[in-house]
């Protein structure tokens, strides 16, 4: 049984008369084994694919194939590469086992960026780089976008993470959940509301947002050119800990799955 933790930053446990309420196995915990669990692992096919071979920006998706026809969702981790909890999940995804449909993960988007911990790697900020009706920005964009048009997703989720929270600190967007025109943003941040946030960190309820398409950012072209219901999820840095985010980002990443019908139980 998973134990959840909550931390603020530096080590200090908050609300720990209320531990035994947060540890619990809560529905997010469930939601979280039913993506890693299947009822029929040995059906599951998975396949592995080199993106941007002999370049710098080198990196790997991972594709797993669940018997039952269901939408293919992609996901990504490491668009910036120093926003561990993506690519953390998005290399723990890989792992998963999904119902129905296809699940495809890039973990390391931005390899040189992941490699160096920073925010951007040699090309610059490549959630900046899918401008509406120009095509891909940089050659690592132009990889990645070329990767995207063969899987042709349904569902796109990109993870990312903040360093406040939106509508408290100026210009930072953290603990929200961007969506596309038609995507299901709300009930997934409900989701995200009742199974991933404990009742005292109120500040840190995430707000879902549905996004113009209009932006430069890879959610919005995924949007705009093939019609996928596309998220941009954002945790934050402020007051909580690795795990802790790693474990929203966990639960976003499996309500996604959950919503858009590849695990079993689910809609
Ligand atoms: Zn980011």
């Amino acid at each position: 049984m998973r134990r959840r933790r909550i931390l603020a930053a530096g080590g200090v446990v908050v609300g720990t008369s209320v531990a035994g309420a947060a540890s619990r196995l809560t529905d997010g915990a469930e939601l979280v084994a039913r993506a890693r669990d299947s009822s029929d692992e040995s059906a599951l096919e998975t396949n592995a694919e080199t993106l941007l071979s002999d370049t710098v920006h080198e990196t790997t998706l991972y594709e797993i194939d669940a018997p039952a026809d269901g939408p293919t969702v992609m996901i990504f981790g490491g668009v910036h590469g120093d926003e561990y909890n993506g690519i953390d999940v998005a290399r723990e995804v890989v792992d998963w086992a999904p119902d129905a449909g296809t699940l495809v993960t890039v973990p390391e988007t931005d390899r040189v960026a992941v490699e160096n911990d920073e925010r951007e790697g040699v090309d610059g900020d490549l959630n900046r780089q899918f401008p509406a009706e120009e095509g891909p920005a940089s050659d690592l964009a132009v990889g990645i976008w070329d990767a995207v048009e063969r899987h042709d997703p349904d569902v796109v989720l990109d993870l990312h993470r903040s360093l406040g929270v939106y509508g408290v600190h100026q210009q930072y967007v953290g603990q929200a959940l961007f969506y596309s025109p038609g995507a299901d943003g709300e009930s997934i941040a409900a989701t995200l509301n009742d199974e991933a946030v404990p009742w005292y960190l109120p500040m840190h309820r995430f707000v879902a947002h549905e996004s113009h398409l209009s932006g430069p950012l890879l959610f919005h072209e995924t949007a705009r050119e093939l019609d996928a219901a596309s998220y941009l999820f954002e945790t934050t840095n402020f007051l909580l800990d690795r795990e802790t985010k790693n474990e929203m980002t966990r639960i976003a990443t499996a309500a996604v799955l959950d919503r858009h019908g590849l695990l079993e139980g689910g809609p």
